[in-house]
């Protein structure tokens, strides 16, 4: 087999969920879209199922997959419903819906459900992305509320900001929001990953983390929550050739390392683009081998890289590498290749994961 694969600890996994809880003092979804994030969805919701209030989902496609495989927990799409069909699945699961569109609005409010639904009613705060405006917001719970096929609202708004500390948006989100909402006595939710690490105080009822239950950092620098975020990937590979090259010499596709010692022991990994490491990882990224980082040589390949292996000469064939992981925080190294750790972690599909 190509040693090439994903280790995924659910145990950290956990550890994430219970901080997130923690910091909300309340409850949390878990968002688990485009497969967790890369980390294998069903996996990731059987390992939370026994203690999360509940999970969130991009689409009905991503639901009717957790729920295919046992899934029970509440599940939450949060980009709504796309039709009346759809409306009728989210019954028949009994899947939870955002409804953020004055169409949506309309849609629920004629439709017959053979099950009250609960709704998650999504107003624009800023994002000016899906959610209804503050007026529409409540026009909405207004027709809404009551009705037989509504078993309950909880009122929520996206932050569009919340990475950025010093940035005095998120705070003129949650008072718009508090402002729209006044007087309609229902659950809030408003904080995801960045949110709820580095404004807990916004946290509502509800809270959405999704990139923080991987391990990973949203912000450039650490606090005290964030330290406590235990990585849950650990991307590996193995030295899979080795070769002694003298001075003067390029490597790989349009040869953008070339060696100058008299002689550079270049390693090859296992591991590429296609396998979702970043494809522009400048030359001298960390490259974990056998515990030691060794610089990258060299552009990223589809399916391999390559490595400066000189000042590690114990590195051989069939060497560990590790990517990212423990020993190399996913955050720190999406950041030096200019790519968000969100798009790093979800690129990670061709490889086989491996459960701990
Ligand atoms: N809530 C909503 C509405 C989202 O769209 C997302 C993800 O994009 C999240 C929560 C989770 O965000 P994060 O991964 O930053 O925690």
């Amino acid at each position: 087999m190509r040693p090439a694969h994903a280790l995924i600890d659910l145990g950290a996994l956990r550890h994430n969920y219970r901080l997130a809880r923690r910091i909300a003092g309340g409850k949390s979804l878990a968002v688990i879209k485009a497969d967790a994030y890369g980390h294998g969805a069903v996996r990731c919701a059987q390992a939370l199922e026994p203690e999360a209030d509940g999970f969130a989902v991009a689409c009905i496609e991503e639901a009717l997959e957790l729920r295919q495989a046992g899934i029970r927990a509440p599940i939450l799409l949060l980009e709504g419903f796309f039709d009346n069909e759809e409306l009728s699945l989210i019954a028949e699961h009994d899947l939870w819906t955002v409804v953020a569109t004055p169409w949506q609005v309309q849609a629920l409010a004629a439709f017959k459900s053979p099950r009250p639904l609960r709704v998650w009613l999504k107003m624009d705060s800023g994002m000016h992305r899906l959610g209804l405006t503050p007026e529409d917001f409540r026009a909405a719970w207004l027709r809404l509320h009551g009705l037989p096929q509504v078993a309950s609202i909880v009122l929520m708004t996206h932050l569009a900001r919340a990475d950025e500390l010093d940035n005095s948006r998120t705070d003129e989100q949650a008072v718009a929001f508090a402002l729209a909402s006044r007087g309609m006595q229902a659950e809030t939710s408003l904080c995801n990953s960045p949110g709820l690490l580095g404004w807990p105080a916004l946290r509502g009822d509800w809270a959405r983390p999704g990139l923080m239950l991987y391990g990973a950092n949203p912000f450039p620098a650490h606090n005290t929550f964030t330290d406590q975020l235990r990585p849950v990937m650990s991307l590996r590979s193995k030295i899979i050739s080795v070769r002694e090259l003298g001075p003067h010499e390029p490597v790989g596709y349009g040869a953008r390392f070339v060696t100058e010692r008299p002689v550079t022991r270049i390693g090859v990994v296992a591991m590429g683009y296609a396998d979702g490491y970043p494809q522009f990882a400048p030359n001298g990224t960390p490259v974990i081998v056998d515990g030691h980082a060794c610089p990258l040589a060299g552009r990223v390949s589809m399916d391999m890289l390559t490595v400066d292996l000189s000042d590690h000469p114990a590195a051989t064939l069939g060497s560990e590498v590790q990517l990212w992981g423990d020993a190399l925080d996913a955050s720190t190294l999406a950041a030096r290749c200019n790519v968000s750790a969100y798009q790093m972690l979800c690129g990670v599909k061709r490889v086989p994961r491996l459960y701990l």
